[in-house]
């Protein structure tokens, strides 16, 4: 298939933010595409590979403008000036190139493969020539382009083609190019539990619905975790358990998946990125402890002293997140203990589909606690007393709160969903206002008087996650140290654009739009109806949506991706429990 098939597609999606029509548009391109499908599905994201592959450009838009000052010999101020003018380095490739007027006689036919296949070469590119190469290939691909194509090359190369497309869009697109709505579910599941598009399309275009409907964990594919619904108390946890259920402490560390396929041990985040050289301990400890052949397993990691077993704040985890760590440096800090809560793997066989008492019974038989493993703490109870009780314990043990865990026959490991199975309840939720909320920057104000350079307030969004959208809930001003607040501007400087972003729904306009990338714990005094946002318009009040009023910062959310963010139906049960206590 030639690339400026794929140009135009681009272009066509770039006219329409309605998800059904780019659907559509996906639909057609996947159906024309032939052996270039999994390419394609990696290339519209603007990626080479699954996200936990970790593969990256490495080409900054210095080394673009460099690259096009040296192709047109236009000094590099001059495109620099462009660049600005337009705000994006795509269209300032497109301009170039349509200004070069003497290209190569003999060209390269640019196909995708070709294309495919110079961008992973530019990412492969490593060591003190790298720059160098990676020139090269962009110089040579820009010279068997058109401006059209080779703008969104360059787009993609700067981690900017931002098509507005999420993964959920492109699996819908999938369905509906090879397969059939009925399998919509068996895909979505098979997607969380081997999250590489191109893998899934592959499946479909196979029609392959055996190994779509047994897609279960696997060995080193780090899969989507399941989440937990909340409620305000015990006994309406109870109720909606039928009592059936167990209470585990609520560790606050980090989400850890550990991963083992014979001699390979890989720890992988919540995000589904690889941590492996973060926690060099707890990857030596588990092969020094344990001899399985494959394992998986689910847990949280949480600082501790051993002598005491104290537990630590989350922070002394999270300042690894990101850092090579050597074993020797680790070992002089305060060591982590993983609290494994899930078995979903052991020895070949995927354990995902047994009730959660059965992987219970089978993490029991097979780990002991030591100093570095141990299993959640938990009780099997339906009496209010006791829960309670336990409840308490687990505040005291330095826990955030209990999760119940559903133990009828239906509790499977639902990956990447959040639902009734899991059930988690905290101190907090006693509150007014029953917990946090992780939400999407789309917009900032600028600041002024002491905060003249860096941002009066942040306009935040929740997802919604139906129509994949993000929904302006709140405008967001306090909470920031000096420090974060100062650093805010240099955070957003490459997500800054001209226009509102395609699946932004927003009234309020900011000063600036940001693109929806990063996601931020909120606290608030109250959701109220408000004519000014658009969090669930017109669902609870005509011409209202949603809004938080009083909002705080905690926190920036690195481990969450937008569409991970606090959705527009959970602010809508906040809504409601907060009704509930009035
Ligand atoms: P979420 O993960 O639900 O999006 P969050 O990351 O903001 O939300 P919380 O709302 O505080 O975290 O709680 C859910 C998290 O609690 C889980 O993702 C998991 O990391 C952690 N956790 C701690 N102990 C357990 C346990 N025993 N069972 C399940 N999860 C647990």
């Amino acid at each position: 298939m030639l690339f400026s098939d794929v140009t135009s597609k681009f272009m066509e999606m770039e006219e329409t933010t309605k998800r059904l029509e780019l659907t559509d548009i996906l639909a057609s391109l996947f159906k024309e595409s032939d052996d270039d499908l999994k390419n394609i599905t990696y290339l519209i994201q603007g990626k080479l590979a699954p996200d936990y592959e970790n593969i990256e450009f490495g080409v900054s838009d210095k080394i673009i403008i460099k690259a096009l000052s040296s192709v047109s010999a236009m000094p590099e101020e001059e495109i620099n000036k462009i660049f600005y003018k337009t705000g994006d380095l795509g269209t300032t490739a497109y301009e170039i190139s349509s200004g070069i007027q003497q290209k190569p006689l003999f060209t390269e036919e640019l196909t995708v493969k070709y294309v495919y296949d110079n961008l992973t070469n530019l990412a492969k590119s490593s060591g003190h020539e790298s720059i160098r190469t990676k020139i090269n290939i962009y110089l040579n691909l820009l010279m068997n382009s058109s401006p059209d194509d080779i703008k969104y090359i360059t787009r993609i190369i700067t981690g900017k083609l931002r098509l507005g497309v999420a993964d959920s869009t492109i699996l819908d697109s999938l369905v509906s190019a090879f397969s059939d709505k009925q399998y919509s579910d068996a895909i979505e599941n098979a997607y969380n539990f081997h999250p590489d598009i191109g893998y899934i399309a592959l499946l479909l275009k196979n029609n392959d619905i055996e190994r779509i409907n047994n897609t279960g964990a696997e060995p080193l594919i780090p899969f989507k975790v399941m989440l937990a619904e909340r409620l305000r108390s015990i006994n309406e946890i109870n109720e909606k358990m039928n009592h059936n259920s167990a209470y585990e402490y609520k560790y606050d560390g980090l989400r850890t998946q550990l991963h083992k396929k014979g001699n390979v041990i890989k720890i992988f985040s919540r995000g589904l990125e690889e941590t492996t050289l973060n926690f060099p301990d707890i990857q030596k400890n588990f092969k020094d402890n344990y001899k399985f052949d494959s394992i998986i397993i689910d847990g949280e990691s949480v600082p501790y002293n051993p002598d005491t077993g104290e537990l630590y704040p989350f922070q002394m985890v999270s300042q690894r997140r990101g850092r090579k760590y050597e074993l020797n440096q680790v070992s002089k800090e305060i060591p982590i203990v993983m609290f494994i809560f899930d078995i979903l793997y052991l020895n070949g066989k995927s354990l995902v589909n047994l009730p959660y008492p059965e992987r219970r019974k089978i993490l029991e038989k097979n780990f002991k606690d030591n100093d570095y493993f141990k299993l959640a703490t938990r009780i099997v109870s339906d009496d209010g007393d006791k829960i309670n009780k336990f409840f308490e314990e687990s505040i005291e043990s330095g826990c955030e709160g209990v999760v119940a865990k559903n133990t009828s026959n239906e509790s499977v490991y639902r990956a990447g969903a959040r639902g009734w199975l899991w059930i988690k309840f905290k101190r907090d939720y006693e509150k007014e206002l029953a917990d946090s909320m992780d939400l999407v920057v789309i917009g900032a104000f600028n600041g002024h008087g002491r905060r003249t350079g860096a941002y009066g307030a942040l306009l935040m969004a929740s997802y919604n996650d139906q129509d994949d959208t993000f929904e302006s809930f709140t405008k967001l001003g306090t909470g920031f140290t000096d420090e974060v607040l100062f650093s805010l501007p240099k955070m957003f400087s490459d997500k800054i654009v001209r226009e509102k972003p395609a699946r932004v729904n927003s009234k309020m306009v900011p000063d600036m739009w940001i693109y929806p990338e990063i996601v931020m714990e909120i606290n608030g005094a109250e959701i109220t109806v408000s004519p000014v946002h658009k969090c669930a318009y017109d669902l609870i009040e005509k011409n209202s949506g949603l809004a938080l009023r009083f909002p705080r910062l905690i926190k920036i959310r690195n481990d969450k991706k937008p569409e991970d963010a606090t959705t527009t139906n959970e602010i809508i049960e906040l809504f409601k429990m907060q009704k509930k206590t009035k």
